[in-house]
């Protein structure tokens, strides 16, 4: 019953968009771009946050030129993740995506489009209520 990547990937993807993330998507990095760049990044409008996103099957760890891609994003000051099946179920990724604890939330309510299922009142509530942190 182990989950494929792909879907794993789907998953992750779905959720994000649900909650106003947009997406880019490595389709295949052996063949279209550096060995070893990141599934996805994930950038948000309101939380103002790119994040980077390696994802593993369960029990899997990244290449060794995954490992170095991620370096250098984080180096350069970017939030990075390495996602598997178990983080889904623990719901780390939840956490990250609704920014919970992260630092790189800024108020930019006021530019930003909405994600589909969260209002400006509906965030702003959010916060204040503790469920997001700034
Ligand atoms: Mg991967």
């Amino acid at each position: 019953m182990d989950q494929s990547e792909s879907e794993f990937q789907s998953q992750v993807i779905a959720e994000a968009k649900r909650q106003g993330w947009r997406v880019y998507h490595v389709y295949d990095s052996r063949n279209t771009s550096d060995i070893g760049f990141p599934d996805l990044i994930l950038g948000h409008p309101i939380q103002s946050r790119i994040v980077v996103i390696e994802l593993k099957r369960k029990g899997e760890k990244p290449t060794e030129a995954q490992q170095l891609w991620l370096t250098i994003f984080e180096h350069a000051g970017y939030e990075t993740h390495v996602w598997r099946p178990s983080d889904w179920d623990s719901g780390e990724i939840a956490r990250v995506l609704i920014g919970v604890g992260k630092r790189h939330i800024r108020r930019r309510l006021d530019i930003a489009p909405f994600p589909e299922r969260m209002t400006a009142e509906e965030f702003r509530e959010a916060l204040r209520v503790g469920r997001i942190e700034r």
